[in-house]
């Protein structure tokens, strides 16, 4: 027997003869973790499962009308989460087209004079929760002690 370490929980399992390739221990959520990488997948590469998916949706939404409202009542926090990660979505999307408007020579006289000086410790976007503003990316520095 083959000792395979889980990608998912990290945890070794013994794998089956008969299963090549195995990546995922039994236990329920790494299973999950896995049908729902390998749908991530699908939705990205298989135009025809895409449509698939899309339809059965749509069809279950007709089934069950009012779903999301009743959801959103129920779930607050998800609700303000979910808004908050779409407007950092327009914003990246706002802010990209942007850049591609601008001229390559002012994009290179925005950065920092001396940027080796500085340790990125991150990118973080920066999100408005109450007004009504775009979302902006921000890099987050380590100043040097030395520095003046
Ligand atoms: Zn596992």
């Amino acid at each position: 027997m083959v000792e395979i370490e889980c990608v998912y929980c990290g945890d070794f399992f013994e794998g089956s003869p008969r299963h090549k390739n195995q990546t995922a221990c039994k236990k329920r959520k790494c299973q999950n973790a896995k049908k729902a990488a390998w749908q991530r997948h699908k939705m990205k590469t298989d135009p025809d499962y895409r449509a698939n998916q899309k339809s059965s949706q749509k069809r279950w939404l007709q089934d069950n009308p009012g779903y999301w409202k009743k959801y959103r009542r129920k779930n607050p926090e998800k609700t303000e989460r979910n808004r908050i990660l779409q407007s950092v979505r327009n914003g990246k999307i706002r802010s990209t087209d942007r850049i591609a408007k601008m001229d390559s020579s002012l994009i290179a006289k925005m950065d920092a004079s001396n940027p080796d000086r500085f340790e990125i410790v991150g990118q973080f976007w920066m999100v408005p929760v109450i007004a009504k503003m775009d979302a902006s990316k921000v890099n987050i520095l380590r100043i040097p002690t030395c520095y003046p």
